[in-house]
């Protein structure tokens, strides 16, 4: 008998203010469940609480109210220093601008991405070195950002992701900076991955490219309005 599919990350009734005159209710008492081995789009239009939701999924801010539970970690009931620990340990984190640092190559970048402490730096390169691998950067590990393609810098911050092998990783418009071929190589890479296992949730305000995800979960003034796993 297999065991039910293990959740990974939950919100429950996630609500977050951003203070001003009228405040701003960014998430309005957000339900989500992702089991692990999902690859689910969190697609809306700008200003409908995208990037609040992954702040909250991702520990990089708090819900006003409401409890977001990361890999079995409620994250309101534990020390911020062990929020810290789930967010550098249990999350990795792709953003549409890549975040990578210009004066190191894309082998270090993946490799000081790596927040495992008492980790030998031999031993971060070559968990640098297997997941550049993954994301098809194998050739290119001595390599600076700035002598990159777009692409290629975001298979390099999807790299640094996966390094460790999180619980989850959280992708913010991945596909934002980059032309439409290029975008078609990155969402391919996402779903490669995942068939490889890995658990992803990619935020995206391109309704198509959601459409083509295993699930799709619309969001609209802060309040989930479709998921296509309950339609
Ligand atoms: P999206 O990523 O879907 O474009 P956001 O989550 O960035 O949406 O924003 C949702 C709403 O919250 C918007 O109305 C936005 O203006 C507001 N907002 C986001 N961040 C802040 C903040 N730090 N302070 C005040 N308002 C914010
Ligand atoms: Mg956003």
């Amino acid at each position: 008998m297999s065991s039910p599919p293990q959740r990974v990350l939950e919100l429950r009734q996630v609500v977050k203010h951003y203070p001003g005159t009228p405040p701003v209710r960014a998430l309005d008492g957000v339900d989500l469940v992702v089991h692990a081995g999902e690859l689910v789009a969190v697609v809306g239009p700008s200003g409908s609480g995208k990037s609040t939701m992954l702040n909250m999924m991702g520990a990089l801010d708090r819900p006003s109210s409401g409890d977001v539970v990361v890999d079995g970690q409620t994250l309101s009931q534990i020390r911020d220093r062990e929020v810290a620990d789930v967010r550098g340990r249990r999350i990795g984190f792709v953003f549409q601008q890549f975040h990578l640092l210009e004066g190191l190559t894309a082998l270090d970048n993946v490799a000081t991405g790596c927040l495992y402490q008492g980790i030998r730096v031999r031993r971060r390169r070559e968990m640098a070195r297997d997941a550049l691998e993954r994301v098809g950067l194998g050739h290119r590990m001595g390599h600076r950002p700035g002598t990159l393609s777009g692409g290629e810098r975001q298979r390099v911050a999807i790299a640094r992701a996966l390094l460790g092998d999180p619980a989850i990783v959280l992708a913010d418009e991945p596909t934002g900076n980059l032309d439409s071929q290029t975008t078609e190589e990155i969402i391919d890479l996402f779903l490669e991955l995942n068939r490889a296992g890995s658990t992803i949730v990619i935020i995206t305000h391109d309704r198509e490219l959601a459409a083509r995800m295993p699930r799709s979960v619309a969001i609209l003034d802060g309040r989930i309005s479709h998921d296509s796993a309950r339609p």
